[in-house]
């Protein structure tokens, strides 16, 4: 039997992110991920020869200094990929339609601070608190500290407090609420069940500086890929565990993986959805009150996406942007899966290399939930039925149709090549739901992290801490820190952030 110091379960940026900081320290590493290919939702894909990323398309937390930054010094990856920050005074637009409102959210807080006092001028004292809530809670925040890291985090009030209640608490203004929750689409859950503290930890770094990698996911991809091979990490797609086995002292002693192999290890890290997971544990090593409590998570929204790329010359001022076009400010409405009006539209445009010759890449979502594509539930990739691709075809026609009135030049000017539904992004990311961000983050809720009821097992990945790419690292630094110990992981931290 192959033996291993840890086995990593699950090949996005999560895993990737376990697998490396494991093998940084020494470790033998074995990591399994079941598609043919590493990277998770981090991969790009192609149509045509033209890159479309999958569910990479901006992070905040990349300045010097921020998050995602430090995450990517630590593991020796800060200077091999190169990102691409959005122009400062207009990172992100928000477009309200019903309020015929367009604001520019400029990066960085104080200048957005100072931004919606100006458009706001009767709510300044509720814009400044805001901010300061957001910027007191993530200051208390030790995992968004390296050097303050901890498993089990003090829970802050914001933790038992609904964006919704704090908002209600500061302002009548419908639209400025609106302003304050537009980046719910970076978590999806309503403002009356996300708590204060986790939309604080996801919008605070995007509120500072918004960027993506130039080459997209697949540039973080290949840096850890040659990390690997350096390190001499395993890496084996089309793998998976189907079974744990699990020795009278809680402790799993072996891994049956679905070639049949068996596998060794002295711990595993899951970083795959919380319901996989239960699927991995023996029901006679856990608690019916462990069971309820994974089975009480809810699915956060995802997206109905369309990938075009523009014909002909580039219109000009076409490059990295990002455009949110909302029908109106009701968030509780907009992030319903009951709703059936006018979606939002979140519309990110790129420029390309295709084929040496720079091409305009446009990729827009709208909220969807899995509730929408239920009825198709049994049906694969390849094998949809007929009323499957109606419901795709008419979601792509209303998308096209929205970009042709918020843009006229996108009428005959963007060709679109391809489209997602719940179910693409739940057949091809093997997830449960085809969910965005994993389980929802809502008020109260305690996530599956760190050390299992199976005692090596630990779980980490998005639906752990917090979801998108910065939160999902974070997760895996958190449960790294618990395999290696804390004195030496905190040790390993502190050199690498000296060097
Ligand atoms: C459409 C879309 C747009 C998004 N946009 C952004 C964005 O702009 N910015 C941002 O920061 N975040 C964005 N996100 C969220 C972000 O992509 C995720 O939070 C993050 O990538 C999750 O990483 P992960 O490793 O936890 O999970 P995943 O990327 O889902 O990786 C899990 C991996 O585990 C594998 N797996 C599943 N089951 C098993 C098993 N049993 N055994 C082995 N392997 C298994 C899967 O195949 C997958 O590769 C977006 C997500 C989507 C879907």
């Amino acid at each position: 039997m192959a033996k291993f110091d840890h086995i990593v379960v699950g090949g996005g940026i999560s895993g990737l992110t376990a697998a490396l900081l494991l093998a940084l320290n020494g470790r033998k590493i074995l990591l399994l991920e079941k598609a043919p290919h590493l990277g998770g939702s981090l991969a790009r894909f192609q149509r045509q020869g033209v890159p479309f990323d999958t569910g990479f398309h901006f992070t905040g937390g990349l300045l010097p200094d921020a998050l995602l930054h430090r995450m990517l010094s630590v593991l020796g990856l800060v200077n091999v990929v190169e990102p691409e920050f959005m122009a400062s005074e207009r990172a992100h637009r928000f477009v309200f339609e019903a309020d015929n409102r367009v604001i520019e959210m400029p990066c960085g807080i104080v200048p957005l601070r100072q931004k919606l006092k100006d458009e706001f001028p009767g709510e300044v004292r509720a814009v400044d608190r805001y901010f300061d809530l957001v910027e007191k809670v993530c200051a208390q925040t030790a995992s968004m500290d390296l050097s303050r890291l901890t498993e089990s985090a003090h829970r802050l009030d914001e933790e038992s407090i609904s964006l919704k209640d704090v908002l209600d608490g500061l302002t009548s203004n419908p639209l400025l609420k609106g302003i304050l929750c537009g980046l719910g689409m970076c978590y999806g859950v309503k403002p009356s069940e996300v708590s204060f503290a986790s939309h604080s930890r996801v919008c605070y770094d995007l509120y500072q500086s918004t960027a993506r990698f130039k080459g997209g996911g697949d540039a973080l991809i290949s840096a850890f890929k040659n990390a690997f091979s350096r390190l001499g990490v395993e890496v084996q797609c089309n793998r998976w565990i189907t079974e744990c086995r699990v020795a009278a002292d809680d402790h799993a002693k072996s891994f049956l993986l679905n070639t049949g192999e068996e596998v060794a290890a002295d711990s595993a890290v899951l970083t795959i959805h919380p319901s996989h997971i239960l699927k991995l544990l023996p029901r006679n090593h856990i608690s019916r009150a462990f069971v309820s409590r994974v089975e009480s998570f809810e699915a956060s929204s995802g997206f109905f996406t369309v990938y075009g790329v523009w014909e002909g010359a580039m219109s000009p001022g076409f490059g990295s942007s990002i455009v949110s076009l909302f029908p109106n400010a009701n968030f509780e409405q907009l992030l319903d899966p009951s709703y059936r009006g006018e979606q939002a539209l979140v519309i990110c445009e790129s420029v390309e290399p295709v084929r040496g010759t720079p091409r305009g890449v446009v990729t827009a979502f709208e909220p969807s939930f899995y509730e929408h594509v239920a009825q198709w539930g049994e049906s694969t990739i390849g094998h949809r039925p007929a009323a499957y691709g109606d419901y795709k075809a008419g979601r792509v026609e209303a998308i096209r149709e929205r970009l042709a009135t918020f843009n006229p030049d996108y009428r005959g000017g963007c060709r679109i090549l391809d489209a997602a539904s719940m179910l693409t992004y739940r057949d091809y990311l093997n997830s449960p739901d085809g969910s965005a961000y994993g389980i929802k983050q809502k008020v109260g809720q305690y996530n599956l992290i760190g050390k299992l009821p199976v005692r090596n097992l630990f779980a980490a990945g998005q639906s752990s801490l917090l979801p998108g790419i910065a939160g999902a690292m974070m997760s895996s630094f958190i449960v790294s820190r618990a395999v290696l110990g804390k004195d030496h992981f905190n040790r390993f931290v502190g050199e690498a952030l000296c060097s």
